[in-house]
């Protein structure tokens, strides 16, 4: 049997929580853990997660469920115990792998879960943008009988910048309202770009300039930190929206702002921003600002395919079997004793 650990002589597991949604809105997926075993600690994100406490209990624990929380080259250096780390989500830039893997923790994560919600959050915005629905609710709400002027969006063009799972999942909704799909993904073959439907374009500026939408939907990664710039935005069209369900630091807010002050686009529409909750942050003062509480991905669905894919991950680990969707699964061959 592959595997890098044997628990079945361990008689108490630990496992904590930091994530925000695991285990909240099916309670059954934590029925389960415990019914393997585990301890199950909650110290959840934003919630009542105190830094130093997580810190202090890290030595302890077995396994881990986390969403944002900074996994770093400090956090892990306590993970003494830890037989895996598992991401309530797709994104990793919140987790230090190669240093997990240098201490032979497995990091999974849960890829195909969500990115259905988040396409569909990425059309909500698009939709209720052009067709300024926030600003006629708001309206009518204040007892106004007004008319809100939209654009269309049938014959328009979609830049779609990645063309992972999300990016497709766009494409084939943006199809269906009659837009016309084009996309950015160096790391996707023409065959690929074929099969989702989207004219591939090889050049980042190219796309910028023929868009009227784009869409962001990249991991945040050294290469694609600050992406969108003051340089990237000098080449979109004036009326572009840009639209961000990535993450939030794959834009230069401050780009984005001086941008929008001097009409340079049409508008930003971001589930996501650099600091979350973003305070006071200046975007908020636009009205060509449309924004959302990174809920992309929260969804009843989502969030059940989500708890399952993490306990299959999280049992695969304990029962010494490869689990699915592995980061490095170069640990794997590393024996405990070796760790
Ligand atoms: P994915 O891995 O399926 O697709 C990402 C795509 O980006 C890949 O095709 C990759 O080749 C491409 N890519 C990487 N670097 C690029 C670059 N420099 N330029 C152009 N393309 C590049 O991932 P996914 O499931 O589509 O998710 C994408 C991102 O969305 C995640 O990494 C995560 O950060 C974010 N996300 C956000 C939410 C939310 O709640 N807002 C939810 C899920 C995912």
């Amino acid at each position: 049997m592959e595997g890098a650990f044997d628990m079945t002589d361990t008689p108490e597991r630990h496992l904590l929580i930091s994530a925000r949604s695991f285990g909240r809105n099916d309670p059954r997926h934590l029925d389960v853990l415990k019914n393997d075993g585990f301890v199950i600690h909650e110290y959840r994100e934003g919630e009542n997660a105190d830094l130093d406490e997580v810190r202090e209990l890290l030595p302890r624990i077995d396994a881990w469920v986390v969403s944002t929380f900074p996994v770093d080259v400090e956090t892990l250096s306590r993970c003494t115990d830890m037989k895996v780390i598992v991401k309530h989500g797709v994104g990793v830039d919140n987790i230090n792998v190669p240093e997990a893997t240098r201490r032979g923790i497995p990091v999974l994560t849960a890829p195909g879960s969500n990115h259905i919600p988040v396409a569909d959050l990425a059309m909500t915005h698009l939709l209720s943008f052009t067709r300024r629905i926030i600003a006629a609710h708001q309206s009518v709400q204040q007892g106004r009988w007004e008319r809100f002027l939209g654009s269309g969006v049938h014959g328009k063009t979609l830049g779609i910048i990645g063309v992972g799972r999300i990016g497709r999942a766009i494409a084939e909704r943006a199809r269906g309202f009659g837009i016309h799909c084009i996309g950015y993904d160096p790391y996707q073959d023409a065959d690929f770009f074929t099969e989702a439907g989207v004219t591939r374009i090889t050049e980042l500026q190219d796309l910028l300039g023929r868009s009227d939408f784009v869409s962001i939907n990249i991991p945040l990664t050294d290469e694609t930190r600050g992406l969108i710039s003051d340089r990237t935005i000098d080449l979109m069209q004036p009326h572009a929206l840009i639209i961000n369900t990535s993450r939030g630091s794959v834009v230069d807010e401050a780009a984005i702002c001086r941008a929008l002050e001097k009409k340079r686009i049409g508008g930003y529409a971001t589930d996501v921003f650099e600091t979350e909750p973003p305070g006071n942050s200046p975007l908020l003062a636009f009205d060509t600002v449309q924004c959302s509480p990174h809920i992309a991905s929260y969804t009843e669905d989502s969030m059940r395919s989500l708890g399952e894919c993490v306990i299959e991950g999280i049992t695969a680990v304990f029962s010494g079997e490869r689990p699915e969707h592995i980061l490095n699964p170069e640990v794997l061959t590393v024996s405990e004793s070796t760790r």
